[in-house]
């Protein structure tokens, strides 16, 4: 997998020895499929820049970077505007990560990314759940016209996985078909996002849990750096607070999308972002042993 990747800076405290990483931290820089700006090709890279602003001790969980190891592999060499080649790179860097028993954090991008993520993750996890943060439903069946698209990519998870599986939480953006097959389908939470979190963790038991994060699920004040702002969204606590509540979940598989630094003044959107990846790396792997 290492001739797909363009190693870049990298995140924070990120170990270069990729045998003894428990996780790894991969950029995909896709923005092919956007409905409305472009610009989250360069999140992950802004992500990984701002990193070295935060602490690698979270106060929340009383955990230290220091203690975990992950590496960083840079991004994966994209073909720009081929959708199907660059999807198809993504899976494949993301199957070696699954085969290797190491849990992938990945960063895109647009959402449509999650799609051979969740693909390779559920070939090795069948009996896998989805948990979707979001400002969007995603659930079109195709986005004039076209079936690969941000706007469709749950409803294509849906599809291989069944949308029983699939937990939707602060969605508040949608077409009325969007939220009929969710009524009819999927496990919907309409606009909010930790109360039906906290009923919902306690029904999953061990099972295998993909955490998927539209950083627009948070409200355009905390997080403006992002292709389709959603006025009303939860604070940027509540959605750390999220990643606490799942803590302890069999949680294998973890991606953070839609971050765009070109409409990200003061760096507020990434840095979120790369606070959301400490806390998904503190709460979602192992640490060394010692
Ligand atoms: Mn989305
Ligand atoms: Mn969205």
């Amino acid at each position: 997998m290492f001739e797909l990747l363009d190693k870049l800076g990298i995140f924070l405290g990120s170990t270069d020895n990729y045998e003894e990483a428990d996780s790894v931290i991969i950029g995909l820089p896709m923005d092919f499929t956007v409905s409305f700006r472009p610009g989250t090709r360069s999140g992950p890279q802004q992500i990984r820049n701002v990193s070295v602003a935060i602490e690698e001790y979270s106060v929340y969980q009383n955990k230290d970077l220091v203690d975990y190891s992950y590496f960083d592999g840079g991004d994966v060499s994209l073909q720009f505007g081929q959708v199907k080649g660059s999807l198809d790179r993504m899976y494949t860097v993301c199957k070696q990560i699954h085969a290797d028993n190491k849990m992938p954090i990945m960063l895109g991008g647009e959402h449509l990314v999650s799609l051979p993520l969740i693909q390779a993750a559920s070939e090795k996890y069948p009996d896998m759940v989805v948990l979707h943060f979001d400002a969007h439903a995603d659930l079109r069946e195709d986005y004039l016209g076209e079936p690969n698209s941000h706007a469709t990519v749950i409803r294509k998870v849906c599809d291989f996985i069944g949308g029983k599986n699939v937990y939707q939480f602060g969605i508040r953006s949608g077409t009325k078909d969007e939220f009929e097959f969710a009524k009819n389908n999927t496990n919907i939470y309409v606009d909010k996002v930790i109360e039906p979190l906290k009923e919902v963790i306690t029904t999953l038991g061990d099972r295998p849990v993909y955490v998927t994060i539209d950083i627009d699920v948070v409200d355009p004040a905390f997080a403006p750096g992002t292709g389709t702002p959603e006025p009303g969204g939860c604070t940027s606590r509540e959605i750390l607070e999220a990643i606490h509540l799942i803590a302890g979940k069999n949680v294998i598989g973890f991606d953070l999308v839609e971050v765009s630094p070109a409409f990200d003044v003061s760096e507020r959107t990434a840095l979120l972002g790369a606070k959301i990846v400490r806390e998904a790396i503190l709460a979602f792997t192992k640490p060394k042993t010692k």
